[in-house]
């Protein structure tokens, strides 16, 4: 949502360095000076602080896909939940003209999804304690990684259930786009391992809800792109694990002979955790790579032959490796540090991750990969592998209607030069993809209208704006995926 007169409104009369102090309804300006103006109403006394740095709005404007720039009016370090409850019902008893209100996780989106031009940001990074470790369950702030909670919960011997690749990622930022990764044929997306939530609606209001209470709110702000509320706390579930973890991998030269290990895999579930992907081939074209681990507790390793033997890889090309449990939830820290060392994590990444039914999976996947090379990806991974549709039960998660569903991801890295033509294909592919009754992973970078949200949404599209009028009326809250442009 962009509003250029508005933000020349704010922006008139002061420098971004100044502190902004009163508002005044009757000209539509922020004032350094509240004498400025008649009406000049002080903004709420706050426990954090409300950013106006250019190098504050700077780092709002941008996001790990570097490709989208929408440079905020204001970003809010809040230092209570109380203080997004002052802003939020700030601008909405003032009508401020704001571009939107939105938040960042830890910024990993890559196509602009937290950022809100002349609006405000809320960076969720200042709240992120961890408040109880149950059991079965932790509660936790929004902003806390769940590197950070798997840090606390590992000496306990508990984990989540399901973890993303990269844990590097926020709470509230995962479980507003799904979250996903190799346990979810067994135990669905992040999303779906969440008993309770704290959420602050468009109106200020703090609602605790759960599948039993306010249940409208809890299902949909879980999987709902930031469209109804600033989840500020969740009681997450943990499940015990044992404390290592045997991770294989091994090749195979044909893409569906992967595919059918993987399903059986999926099926039989001897395995905690299984994911795939293609590998550059020598002499071009692809080459497929299972990855499955198995936990175990310290000094009873599984028997690989039992777990391996009957599946169709090349045998030569079969790796294990133990790891503890911990370094293996995190294995990609590694890769990041060496990315960024080397200044990678700079670039723009114009990723697409889709959701592919399993009855296309084979040829889809195929045809994609015919039409993809080594240069498209820059060195980035492509993800392939299945899932149970029946494990995802969140209903803002569009996903195929079929019983298996195949996560496919091109995690590319890519000069900036290129980006234009990394879009159009992502464009392409999702058209391709759309009408084999695909759909696109929110947190990817496919550009999209209002009327692909709709299509996206499907028979839930109703649903999603009758909620979206019920909990931001005014529409201010994430306008970043231009659901309602
Ligand atoms: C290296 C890397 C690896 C990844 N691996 C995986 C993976 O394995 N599986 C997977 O599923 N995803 C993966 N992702 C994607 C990731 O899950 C999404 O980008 C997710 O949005 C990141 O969370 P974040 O904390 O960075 O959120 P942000 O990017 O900051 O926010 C994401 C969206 O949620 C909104 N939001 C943020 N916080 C809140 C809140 N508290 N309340 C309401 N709305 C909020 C934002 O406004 C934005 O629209 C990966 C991304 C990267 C860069």
């Amino acid at each position: 949502m962009t509003q250029p007169q508005n933000r020349r409104a704010f922006l008139a009369g002061f420098t971004a360095a100044s502190v902004i102090l009163a508002f005044s309804p009757s000209a539509r300006a922020w004032l350094s000076e509240p004498e400025a103006a008649a009406d000049a109403v002080p903004l709420p006394p706050l426990d954090g602080q409300l950013l106006f740095a250019p190098d504050d709005l700077g780092a709002a404007a941008d996001d790990f896909g570097h490709i989208l720039h929408h440079t905020p009016f204001a970003v809010l370090l809040p230092g209570s939940i109380a203080d997004i409850r002052r802003i939020v019902r700030f601008a909405h008893a003032h009508r401020i003209p704001i571009g939107g209100m939105s938040m960042i996780g830890n910024t990993h989106s890559v196509y602009g999804q937290s950022q809100v031009e002349a609006g405000i940001v809320i960076n969720m990074a200042s709240l992120a304690a961890i408040h109880e470790i149950d059991e079965d369950c932790a509660l936790v702030d929004a902003g806390v990684r769940w590197v950070d909670l798997l840090a606390a919960t590992t000496p306990l011997g508990k984990s989540p259930p399901a973890l993303t690749d990269h844990i590097d990622l926020s709470i509230g930022g995962t479980l507003s786009v799904g979250g996903i990764g190799g346990q979810a044929f067994r135990h669905g997306m992040l999303v779906d391992n969440v008993l309770e939530l704290e959420v602050v609606t468009a109106q200020g209001r703090l609602v605790a809800c759960s599948p039993t209470r306010h249940p409208a709110l809890f299902h949909a702000a879980l999987g709902g792109i930031g469209q109804f509320g600033i989840i500020t706390r969740a009681r997450v579930r943990l499940v015990d694990v044992p404390g290592m973890v045997r991770r294989y991998t091994a090749l195979y030269s044909a893409l569906v002979d992967m595919m059918a290990d993987q399903e059986m895999l999926m099926d039989d579930g001897r395995f905690d955790y299984v994911e795939g992907f293609a590998l550059p081939a020598e002499g071009g074209g692809w080459m497929y790579q299972i990855e499955a681990a198995k936990y175990y507790a310290p000094g009873q390793p599984p028997d690989d032959a039992a777990l391996t033997g009957d599946l169709g890889f090349a045998p030569s090309t079969l790796t294990a490796e133990d790891l503890t449990h911990f370094d293996f939830a995190n294995r990609i820290a590694p890769l990041v540090a060496f990315l960024k060392s080397i200044g990678a994590w700079e670039l723009p990444h114009p990723w697409i991750d889709t959701f592919v039914p399993g009855s296309q999976a084979a040829s889809f996947i195929q045809s994609v990969l015919d039409q993809t090379t080594a240069d498209d990806m820059g060195g980035g991974p492509i993800l392939i592998y299945p899932f149970k549709r029946a494990a995802v039960t969140a209903p803002f998660v569009a996903l195929p209607d079929e019983p298996t569903v195949y996560l496919f991801s091109l995690l590319r890295t890519a000069p900036p030069p290129a980006v234009p033509d990394l879009l159009a294909k992502n464009r392409a592919i999702y058209e391709t993809l759309r009408d084999l009754g695909g759909k696109r992973y929110v947190a990817s970078g496919v550009p999209f209208t209002s009327a692909d949200w709709q299509d996206h949404f499907g028979a839930a599209w109703p649903a999603f704006v009758h909620l979206k009028h019920r909990f931001d009326p005014r529409r201010v809250l994430t306008p970043g995926p231009a659901i309602f442009d």
